[in-house]
């Protein structure tokens, strides 16, 4: 009896072993074999694609979505083309951040030492909170007062924040380099949530 169970044993270790080379994968950046035990591989998505990479290189990765490292340093000869354009081609948070905040933005029709040499397209975008907390408030609006007024304000700033930011983007995406006669306009749903919409005109404008 117990020699059966010893052999038992056995098998399994055989057939774990079979199952952990047939799991192992190969690092689409390194071309290293992913470990079996390697708990943070990640995989990364580019169009239909999946690509599998391993731990060091997810790290090296963040690094250089952070700024960190270059890109030459993830990419290696083993590296997946397609991987490779996509991290050539990648943008940290802080670079779109610059680019889209680099978007000058005026309520008017001009800015005074530019001209306008092309007008893109008419562009909105909104943005959305719950009233949640404020909503009991609002019902006697003359009870908003002091410190509960100053975080709906807050929040109110923060949304409007959030949706030029992404007007800014969608100009940014046309190719413009600038958005004028933006408009901010709120409006309110079954006293629910609050919509803020920022529209305006996206050009592109040159230094006179
Ligand atoms: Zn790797």
């Amino acid at each position: 009896m117990f020699k059966l169970k010893k052999m038992t044993y056995l098998v399994d270790k055989e057939n774990t072993q079979k199952e952990e080379d047939n799991m192992a994968d190969i690092c689409s950046c390194c071309g290293r074999k992913i470990p079996f035990f390697d708990a943070e591989f990640e995989y990364i998505k580019i169009k239909d694609e999946t690509y599998k990479v391993c731990t060091e290189c997810n790290r090296k990765m963040n690094a250089c979505s952070s700024g960190d490292i270059s890109v030459e340093e993830v990419i290696s000869a083993a590296t997946h083309e397609k991987l490779a354009d996509y991290l050539r081609n990648f943008k940290s948070k802080a670079q779109i951040d610059n680019e889209v905040n680099s978007i000058m933005v005026t309520s008017g029709y001009n800015f005074e030492g530019y001209r306008i040499i092309k007008y893109c397209d008419y562009i909105s975008a909104e943005t959305v909170f719950g009233m949640g907390m404020f909503k009991s408030l609002l019902a006697s609006i003359s009870s908003v007062v002091g410190a509960e007024s100053e975080a709906f304000n807050n929040k109110i700033k923060e949304a409007k924040a959030r949706a030029v930011y992404e007007i800014r983007k969608n100009a940014l995406e046309l190719g413009a380099n600038a958005i004028i006669g933006i408009d901010i306009d709120f409006s309110m749903i079954a006293g629910e949530m609050v919509v803020i919409i920022a529209s305006g005109t996206a050009v592109v404008i040159e230094k006179i």
